[in-house]
């Protein structure tokens, strides 16, 4: 299959393309998808109202609840035509089964094949995965199949393991690898420790998977500048959901993930399920384009990000979606403005008078979210209590709560769960 590169089209050449797909969806789920026939009917939807992107808004967004609660009702086919049964993770409470078809499996090969495609990969290159294929995680699948199609080298080597993997890259000479940014640093951290020479290695590039390495303003974050400043790699960035089935990834060009509009119908929506003004933070909202084992109609993802519609310097002219901002569930708003998790923990990151700390959410007697930050500063005087406040309220333009604690103490509340990851968000909101 060659592709058409969608994204290199007239914004109306696209909208026509979806609004085709869209009505070959809709058809399909009231005919096969037990959750989406009772939708319809029970708002009373006529699928033939349904012509435009913007007759969408007509339809109310499916959540997460939904497919925890009715997740068979979503299969569109007879179980015999299942191949695979991914998974979600489960980190925000029950895991979500979606079940895939040979046709989803050719589909997702495809998403990750433009996606490899979009950063600057072919098949000169040899990709060294370290992340897993097993435990129902549809991205590893979706990495191998994508990479095959490119026709490039892989090596499926798996998480962890520095020495084994460093010994690998020497061996078999990848020129990228797949991996949790956070991971890509104790790679820096062994190979300091051992003696290697990063730079003189084949690694040119690093697909980063699961956490942000950019900011909002597509700067590198204090994570992506600690991996560039002592590895000289290109970092690409990549956004996706099991739900979606869709990869967003950074061009060379770095500025956010790329749409691919013939596989999905993205929105940003607002609380009250408008979408936001490009550069506005709002919720990421897909409608699947082309599956047949659980395709989904306005699956609100969780997810908060930013859109930019402006073409890219790279010749694509579809939008793209900023770093992840953070998950709707742990949004703060503080005092007037709006904050996540994430931003948090890069600001706390970025000052050597923070050793360590912990965020701490709490509802206040009149239902406001009050913030506390449990922090172990560099040294007990004033003058570092003073240069901390001074900067947080710079930064956040509001004073939360600080509780100065000793290394101990902060081991107690990180690891109170029994938890083996030290816990820097606790959320206390009823
Ligand atoms: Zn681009």
């Amino acid at each position: 299959m060659i592709p058409t590169e969608n994204s290199y089209q007239q914004a109306s050449e696209i909208t026509l393309m979806q609004e085709q797909k869209l009505q070959e969806l809709l058809a399909y789920v009231a005919e096969n998808s037990p959750f989406y026939k009772d939708l319809f009917s029970k708002h009373n939807i006529a699928i033939t109202a349904i012509k435009t992107i913007a007759d969408l808004a007509l339809i109310p967004p499916t959540v997460k609840d939904d497919l925890q609660q009715r997740n068979d009702d979503f299969l569109c086919v007879s179980r015999d035509k299942v191949i695979e049964y991914t998974s979600t993770s489960g980190t925000l409470g029950r895991p979500v089964t979606i079940a895939l078809t040979e046709k989803d499996l050719d589909r997702l090969a495809y998403n990750e094949y433009n996606s490899f495609l979009c950063a600057d990969g072919s098949a000169d290159d040899t990709y060294q995965l370290m992340l897993t294929l097993d435990r129902q995680f549809m991205a590893g699948i979706a990495y191998y199949l994508g990479i095959r199609k490119i026709g490039a080298g892989i090596i499926r080597l798996g998480p962890g393991v520095p020495a084994l993997q460093w010994e690998t890259i020497k061996r078999l000479k990848p020129t990228a690898i797949v991996a949790v940014p956070s991971f890509i640093l104790k790679l820096i951290q062994f190979a300091k420790d051992s003696g290697i020479d990063i730079n003189s290695t084949s690694v040119k590039k690093a697909i980063c998977i699961g956490e942000n390495i950019r900011n909002n303003d597509f700067s590198l974050n204090i994570l992506g500048k600690k991996i560039t400043e002592s590895w000289n790699i290109q970092l690409y960035s990549t956004y996706a959901s099991t739900e979606m089935q869709t990869a967003f990834t950074e061009c060379g060009e770095g500025k956010g993930g790329h749409y691919q509009p013939e596989l999905v119908i993205v929105e940003v929506l607002d609380e009250n399920d408008q979408q936001v003004e490009p550069g506005a933070p709002g919720e990421v909202t897909i409608t699947t384009l082309g599956v047949e084992g659980m395709p989904l109609l306005r699956y609100k993802t969780g997810d908060i990000c930013m859109y930019y519609d402006e073409p890219c310097a790279c010749g694509r002219t579809t939008l793209r979606l900023s770093s992840i901002m953070g998950r709707k569930k742990q949004m703060i708003k503080f005092k007037g403005t709006t904050l996540y998790p994430p931003a948090l923990f890069d600001l706390l990151n970025e000052r050597e008078e923070i050793l360590d700390f912990v965020i701490e959410v709490s509802s206040n007697d009149i239902g406001m979210d009050q913030v506390s930050l449990f922090i172990v500063p560099a040294d007990e005087s004033e003058e570092c209590d003073h240069r901390i406040r001074a900067y947080l309220q710079a930064r956040l333009r509001v004073s939360p709560h600080i509780k100065y604690v000793t290394v101990e103490e902060i081991q107690k509340i990180q690891f109170s769960e029994a938890s083996r990851k030290a816990i820097k968000f606790i959320d206390k909101r009823a």
